[in-house]
């Protein structure tokens, strides 16, 4: 499959590289990480997530400034990375070849190749495998990509993801020249005022229940105006809300024009990919999320309880 993949690569001259969206570290860090390898095969290459605007923190990967957020007139090669299903990629249906890389366990497998490995821990390094099934060397600018894209996707090394494997594949980034301490500093370390407001607010609004052992937030269209953040500002926080002792499952409600984002995190207990399914979305187990176009939040609340099977812990 991962030769079949290059050998589709090899063969197409237009080729655009997509990723999810309101994309995270993993989403951009992966979709970035191909394009100087193609750039360098004499390939027409273009990067695209349709989010408006995208989120500043990663700036400093390399080839930023080329993602655009609208198709080019001209594609033969579609490849999606980190997108579990069709629809996150926020475009419609198109007739061309479509490689899908991913590693969630509930992807939808709507590519013409499906490159999807729920054992790796980041989408990126599914882009690692590919490149390595096919002795295409690292160099430092797509090593950074890859590694930051695994840091994030890891929660820097520290969720269920992480395995000797991962350490492994960070270990061989690092040695093609990858700066750990330089991603690390740009990704955890550029907050902007707005988002730590956004962040208190969330801890402000924060709601246990069932022994403090669900833990939900709502955040506001009002909130997002009132604390001048973005909506990716708020990425880490359903981290914060999962991070107290006593919660097993965290909520986080964002609210859209039309209804809400949710986003759904576990220490184990829960499996939430399972839960986000059922709502007609997907994800991981620790990490999953869903949309609904309804601004009822007790009766969304509800559901999610109801499909985790949480009156067991009552
Ligand atoms: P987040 O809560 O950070 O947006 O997403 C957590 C995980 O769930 C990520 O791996 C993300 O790709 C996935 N995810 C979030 N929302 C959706 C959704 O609406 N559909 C699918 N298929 N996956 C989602
Ligand atoms: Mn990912």
């Amino acid at each position: 499959m991962y030769q079949k993949a290059w050998q589709l690569i090899t063969r197409s001259h237009y080729i655009t590289l997509i990723s999810h969206v309101n994309p995270d570290g993993d989403a951009l860090g992966s979709s970035l990480s191909l394009y100087p390898i193609l750039k360098d095969m004499g390939k027409k290459v273009s990067i695209v997530n349709v989010t408006t605007p995208l989120p500043i923190r990663y700036d400093f990967l390399p080839n930023y400034d080329k993602i655009k957020n609208t198709l080019p007139s001209r594609v033969d090669l579609l490849i999606s990375f980190d997108c579990g299903s069709y629809d996150r990629l926020g475009i419609a249906p198109l007739d061309v070849p479509l490689i899908n890389i991913d590693h969630h366990i509930t992807n939808t497998r709507y590519g013409t190749l499906n490159l999807i490995d729920a054992h790796e821990p980041s989408a990126s390094s599914v882009v690692l495998k590919l490149l390595h099934e096919n002795a295409i060397p690292l160099r430092r600018d797509v090593a950074t990509c890859i590694y930051a894209a695994l840091a994030e996707d890891t929660g820097f090394f520290s969720y269920e993801n992480v395995t000797a494997h991962a350490f492994g594949i960070a270990a061989e980034l690092i040695r093609a020249k990858a700066d750990p301490v330089t991603i690390a500093k740009n990704l955890k370390e550029r907050n902007s005022l707005a988002k730590l407001r956004l962040e208190a607010l969330t801890i402000d609004k924060l709601h246990l229940i069932y022994h403090a052992m669900v833990g939900y937030a709502v955040l506001t269209l009002e909130d997002f105006a009132a604390t001048g953040a973005l909506r990716s500002d708020s990425d880490a926080c359903v981290d914060i809300i999962r991070s107290l002792a006593t919660v097993e499952l965290a909520i986080l409600l964002i609210e859209e024009h039309d209804g809400f984002k949710v986003s759904l995190r576990s220490k184990g207990e829960v499996d939430v990919s399972q839960i986000a399914l059922s709502l007609g979305g997907g994800g991981h187990k620790r990490a999953a999320g869903f949309t609904v176009k309804s601004k009822n939040r007790e009766e969304i609340i509800e559901k999610i309880m109801e499909k985790a099977g949480i009156e067991a812990y009552e």
